[in-house]
């Protein structure tokens, strides 16, 4: 940083505003924007509303604004405050919609206690979009022209399908670099694992269950195959890990099969998970599996098993730790916190790798309350936040 620009730092450092940011957050808790998940869109489980508040924010700050729909009912917005050059640009990204809220009192009534924003959506993630409007009042109030350009950019549908992110790394906007605000507890995550899952499925021969020897049990080759792939989590570990991301893993997660106890069933499902590392390929997990059901056919010349197509696939993220945007979000972060401060792996998947534009995550709140029932942020948290997304934006764009 050189003098000037870290004059400009300063000053803007010093006016971040609780009050603005909390507002902003308030506000946009009680627009409920629920994942409709796998049913229709409707007022208040979908991003139409939260994007219009959204989209007009960021218009009274002074920014070209637009949207598009990636489904109806389902925007992603965007708004620019343009460079004196197109780059470099960075855009602060964060998605618009939050998860499902039943059994959660009250959970559009945004409140304050303790120092701490509560209600749905406040630290996952409205809480880092309401940071983003506090950077662009900031850069307004001063006036400043940045060399580069600045964008912010409200998602879709990140907590099901993924189809905002997904748009966007269609059609754009892209920028040369991106944060994505999730709550990280403001640990600075270039890279996260992926998540990859399918169905295998095995099958048998239905008959009466008072003739089982006549039958064949699909729920029994079931558990040969959960028994096979038991030690699947030992064997990922024995391989090379990713430096922040560590090893893969594997979970069987759902499982469904026959329909009545008085037959023996033909037809069973298992779900599994994988965790993917940003150097696994989809191909080779399925091979993995193959690899371990196909020795249990010695054994029962009867047996067969399908892998289904993927039911989730969800790329891992993978930014160097020495790009730009990660350098200026670590060095920010030493300075607030007064210790040295590493990169680390964010722990869930995020719109990142769907963006195609590089992303790094760094967050105000804990993913401990981010679905949960009594789900807040700190508002300190939130000051620090804006701070660090200062320094990105001053450092790669003044
Ligand atoms: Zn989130």
């Amino acid at each position: 940083m050189n003098r000037q620009t870290a004059d400009l730092y300063r000053a803007l450092w010093a006016q971040v505003s609780a009050d603005s940011i909390t507002r902003w957050l308030k506000e946009m808790i009680a627009i409920p924007s629920e994942n409709p998940m796998a049913d229709a869109a409707r007022p208040g489980h979908r991003e139409q509303e939260i994007g219009e508040y959204y989209l007009e924010q960021m218009r009274q700050l002074g920014l070209t604004v637009g949207s598009r729909e990636a489904a109806p009912g389902r925007p992603n917005v965007f708004g620019t405050r343009a460079g004196s050059k197109d780059h470099p640009s960075l855009m602060l990204c964060g998605h618009l919609d939050t998860v499902p809220t039943e059994g959660y009192d009250e959970p559009y009534a945004p409140h304050e206690r303790d120092g701490r924003i509560y209600g749905r959506g406040s630290c996952d993630m409205k809480a880092g979009l309401a940071c983003y409007l506090e950077v662009a009042r900031l850069l307004q109030d001063a006036d400043v022209t940045l060399s580069g350009s600045l964008m912010l950019c409200g998602v879709a549908d990140e907590e099901w399908q993924m189809i905002g992110s997904r748009e966007i790394g269609r059609n754009g906007p892209f920028a040369d670099q991106c944060i994505i605000g999730e709550p990280s507890n403001l640990a600075v995550c270039p890279a996260h694992k992926g998540q990859y899952g399918f169905f295998i499925r095995t099958f048998g021969k239905a008959v009466h269950s008072s003739i089982p020897e006549q039958g064949e049990n699909a729920i029994e080759r079931m558990a040969r195959v959960v028994n096979a792939l038991s030690d699947y989590n030992e064997e990922l570990a024995t391989r090379d890990p990713h430096p922040l991301c560590g090893h893969g893993t594997y979970s069987p997660g759902v499982i469904r099969g026959g329909d009545l106890a008085s037959a023996v069933p033909d037809f069973c499902e298992l779900e599994i998970d994988r965790r993917i590392l940003p150097s696994d390929v989809a191909e080779d997990v399925r091979k993995d599996i193959a690899q371990r059901l196909e020795p249990l056919k010695q054994q029962d010349p009867g047996f067969r098993y399908e892998l289904s197509d993927p039911s989730w696939d969800i790329p891992a993220n993978d930014l160097s730790v020495e790009a730009p945007v990660v350098q200026s979000l670590l060095n920010a972060s030493t300075e607030l916190s007064g210790q040295s401060e590493t990169a680390q792996s964010f722990p869930g998947a995020t719109d990142a790798p769907n963006l195609k534009t590089p992303a790094v995550v760094c967050g105000p709140g804990a993913l401990a309350q981010a679905h949960s029932l009594n789900e807040f942020v700190e508002i300190e948290q939130c000051v620090r936040a804006t701070r660090m997304y200062l320094r990105a934006v001053v450092d790669l764009l003044a």
